[in-house]
């Protein structure tokens, strides 16, 4: 049984009391981007009201205040993950750039016929940017292929590792399909013919707390706005010896020691990373949505969001012609759906009037939705402010549209 007093937990949110279409919002898009707690809006109208000023440069009070409590959410981001130390810890606009930078700064190592491993069920941000690697550098992107309950055939990636693979890329949640992946295997395994590992944790952040040191992993990935904090920002982790092995992504202001037109030389980490002024704001409400999380417990969140997931897992099936996409044993508070006969889109317009938000569609994840043959999918994501009486309405609602287009 549930230890979240989930009524209390939905006061922070002040979005949930608003109507969408006359009706009661129902929000169950959680896996594109979560909602805000008061707690975390209020530290950036802090900001805004006290402190707005540009970091790591002034030496007037705002700038020191604003740098404080900058560099404070990265030692919270850096205890969080349990990273070995806060120059670990890059700030990216979120996800994407953070890939992107990595996949950036292997243009320097890698030669043609290396090979880079990519699972079949990546975000297409963990996809597209490796693939413009490799049409640089003359690499050979292989893909680490998954079966129909959604889960990787991990015998066919301990096949395809071998001394020539450089780099592997994998989620530690599928956002489309909600699967858990086995992410310490593929490291330990990666690590033994001495490829590098990006881990996209994008979709597992608001669930679970990765360990860095634990993991071992090489470079990991998170989006402050999938876990209550804001859009715009998030993190980079990479290991000290591959950040000071990699080329700077972006050059420009903050990220030099010293500028000349012949030559200029980089700043020390993480600075090198970070060109030009930041999300400040976004960077501090960073720090704030962890300590909102943390102080609610990532167990206990996960915990109830089984429940929920278990709860409308059973309701939905009950739906005749009601086909999940995405069964693996260990998955998270996602359930990707069609309905026989019926264009997800179709659904989402229903549900939408009767005001619950899901999302239908590829889910930026297209090779999943060409592997089961399908336009798409409804996918209703749970969060830990959501409740039971949600799932009926959703229910209800796949019901109705269900009878209206049929
Ligand atoms: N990877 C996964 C698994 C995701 O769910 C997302 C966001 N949908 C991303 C990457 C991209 O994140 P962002 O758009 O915040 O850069």
């Amino acid at each position: 049984r549930t230890s979240l007093d989930v009524a209390t937990i939905r006061k922070d949110f002040p979005i949930l009391n608003r109507e969408v279409n006359g009706r009661p919002l129902v929000y169950l898009d959680n896996a594109a981007t979560s909602q805000t707690p008061q707690q975390v809006i209020d530290v950036i109208v802090d900001y805004y009201h006290n402190y707005n000023a540009n970091i790591h440069r002034g030496v007037h009070a705002l700038s020191q205040e604003a740098t404080d409590a900058y560099e404070e959410a990265r030692q919270k981001i850096q205890k969080h993950f349990n990273i070995a130390k806060a120059d670990e810890v890059i700030f990216t606009s979120g996800t994407t750039h953070a890939i992107n930078l990595v996949a950036n700064g292997f243009s320097s190592f890698l030669k043609t016929g290396d090979e880079i491993l990519v699972s079949a069920m990546e975000h297409h941000s963990n996809i597209v940017p490796w693939q413009m690697l490799a049409e640089r550098t003359g690499a050979v992107l292989k893909v680490i292929p998954m079966n129909q309950n959604g889960e990787l055939v991990m015998e066919q990636f301990h096949e395809l590792l071998s001394e020539k693979t450089q780099l592997v890329f994998c989620n530690h949640i599928s956002n489309a399909l909600g699967t858990i992946n086995p992410i310490k295997e593929i490291i330990d395994a990666s690590h033994e013919v001495g490829a590098a590992v990006l881990i996209d944790g994008a979709q597992a952040a608001p669930h679970i707390k990765a360990d860095m040191q634990a993991l071992d992993v090489d470079f990991y990935t998170v989006s402050a706005h999938k876990l209550c904090g804001p859009t715009g920002v998030g993190m980079l982790y990479g290991k000290e010896e591959w950040l000071k092995k990699l080329p700077p992504y972006q050059g420009g202001g903050e990220m030099i020691a010293e500028v000349t037109f012949e030559k200029t030389t980089y700043a020390d980490l993480p600075h090198k990373f970070e060109a030009g002024t930041p999300n400040i704001a976004g960077g501090i409400a960073f720090g704030a949505a962890l300590d909102y999380l943390n102080q609610i417990g990532l167990e206990a969140i996960a915990q109830y969001e089984e429940e929920l997931l278990k709860y409308a897992t059973k309701k939905l099936l009950d739906i005749e012609g009601l086909k999940i996409y995405g069964t693996a044993e260990k998955k998270t508070s996602v359930i990707s759906f069609n309905i026989k006969g019926i264009h997800p889109y179709d659904i989402g317009t229903i549900l939408d009037k009767l005001g619950i938000a899901v999302r239908t569609g590829h889910h930026c994840a297209q090779p999943i939705m060409d592997f089961y043959q399908i336009p798409g999918t409804v996918r209703a994501s749970f969060s830990f402010y959501n409740t039971k009486e949600e799932v009926d309405t959703l229910v209800e609602g796949v019901k109705r549209a269900r009878n209206m287009l049929l």
